[in-house]
């Protein structure tokens, strides 16, 4: 009871954050975005990135040395050639430069938390209106499927709706402030599955957001049943795409897929729309692919992300490890936003729970929750059911953060996986400089 009255509002609480007439203006005013021209959509960029970049060096200590005295006409210029490329070990190891007020956050202000890809736990300040703009940016992609706020919709993500141990339904819930269908994704389970493809085929979603790995599950167990489902529209964000899934998933549960690349960081997004194309927001944020020198290319780069809405903590030219490239001509859809190849760079090994099910590396991360300490970790299969935890601790690290990750994986993650913690002094990357979070090192693990 207690459970639900919380769920009510931490749920209601959020519909009444997220879904007020601000945020509905905000998607209007975003939407008309979508039919400026080339040049009005620069100009509108320019001055949101000249904003951007005058924050920075009033707020962070990191830039104070840079000079204010250029106009937002001069902003890309002055961004290619007074600011530094940054990435994620940088925000780590100057944290005094490039955080505002050292570090401390303001009443005011949110508090973004990730343990990212690399599993190593960055946190981000947010000012509120970067979280409403978000909320705004990812409802504008909403309306590319016709979905506006009012239609139900189902979410199959990470959220805890249902205890692990829990073996009776319902395992979803009804957020009625939003009509949203909360689906347990801990749930996609042989036992459990068949009341969860009842419920969603009785709430008949306008759309369903999902991870890729969670609907790819969903999408077998339907298989296994010869069974159908008929979402109209599926947003698939937080991992890549891969072909596989995107095929047994048209095949059985959804009828478009309008995938979305964003990040915690919050320094590009990008929406796929009804033609297929990754469409990049220019007006969330200012985006630069580069290669191995920092210099613009025309090949495969990594993205470089300037906020133009976060003014509490700006990144400017944060690197991430995502890789793609432009991509030319005009699409379809008429939209006047650039446009990229799929993302790439996120690739993972796939790991499977206690229960010989595939566990996703988003629902992954909740192992990581509110534990301190680990500058770099690492989880490999090395057995049925059989997980090694890899960690590179901090002098700080103690038991206390030990049992924190154990019982965090026991409780949200899978409860049935044996779980081995392995302290080491450094986890190297590839050959080719990239580091697998997730690896699977138990071949017959794999799934064909
Ligand atoms: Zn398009």
């Amino acid at each position: 009871m207690l459970a639900e009255l919380r769920k009510e509002f931490l749920y209601g609480g959020r519909a009444l954050v997220r879904d007020n007439a601000l945020s509905q203006r905000l998607v209007r005013r975003l939407r008309g975005h979508e039919l400026m021209d080339d040049y009005a959509l620069k100009v509108m960029g320019d001055r949101l990135l000249h904003r951007s970049l005058q924050a920075a060096i009033e707020k962070l200590p990191y830039y104070a040395h840079i000079t204010r005295d250029f106009s937002p006409v001069e902003a890309r210029q002055a961004l290619r050639e007074l600011f530094p490329i940054v990435d994620k070990s940088a925000l780590l190891e100057h944290p005094q430069a490039l955080y505002p007020n050292g570090g401390s956050k303001r009443p005011w202000q949110a508090l973004g938390k990730t343990s990212g890809t690399t599993g190593t736990p960055l946190v981000i300040i947010r000012s509120l209106q970067s979280v409403q703009m978000e909320q705004a940016f990812i409802k504008r992609h909403w309306t590319w499927a016709g979905y506006v706020d009012g239609m139900p919709r189902a979410t199959l993500r990470g959220d805890m709706v249902a205890g692990l141990d829990q073996a009776r339904p319902p395992y979803w819930f009804e957020n009625r402030y939003n009509r949203q269908l909360l689906l347990s994704s801990r749930h996609l389970t042989d036992h459990c599955v068949d009341p969860i493809i009842d419920k969603l085929r009785d709430y008949a979603p306008a759309m369903m957001q999902a991870y890729p790995s969670t609907a790819y599950t969903l999408a077998q167990q339907l298989e296994r049943r010869g069974m159908r489902l008929h979402v109209p529209y599926l947003f698939t964000a937080s991992e890549p795409l891969y072909p596989h899934q995107k095929e047994l998933i048209g095949e059985r549960l959804a009828g478009k897929i309008m995938d979305m690349y964003g990040m915690a960081e919050r320094v590009a997004f990008a929406t796929q729309c009804e033609y297929g194309s990754m469409h990049v927001n220019p007006d969330y944020s200012h985006v630069e692919i580069l290669d191995e020198h920092g210099e613009p290319t025309d090949g495969y780069g990594h993205v470089v992300g300037t906020t133009l809405h976060n003014l509490a903590m700006p990144l400017v030219r944060y690197r991430l490890s995502d890789r793609t490239r432009w991509r030319h001509g005009h699409c379809l859809c008429g939209r006047p936003f650039p446009m990229i190849e799929p993302v790439t760079g996120k690739l993972e090994d796939r790991i499977t729970g206690g229960d010989g099910s595939e566990v996703s590396p988003s629902v992954l991360t909740f192992a990581f929750k509110g534990v301190e300490n680990v500058r770099k970790s690492q989880v490999a299969q090395v057995g049925p059911g059989l997980w090694e935890l890899r960690l590179v601790p901090d002098a700080r690290f103690s038991q206390a953060d030990q049992d924190k990750l154990l019982r965090n994986i026991a409780q949200l993650v899978d409860a049935t996986v044996q779980v081995k913690v392995v302290l080491r002094d450094e986890l190297p990357n590839t050959a080719a400089g990239k580091f697998r979070w997730v690896v699977n090192e138990w071949q017959d693990g794999r799934r064909s």
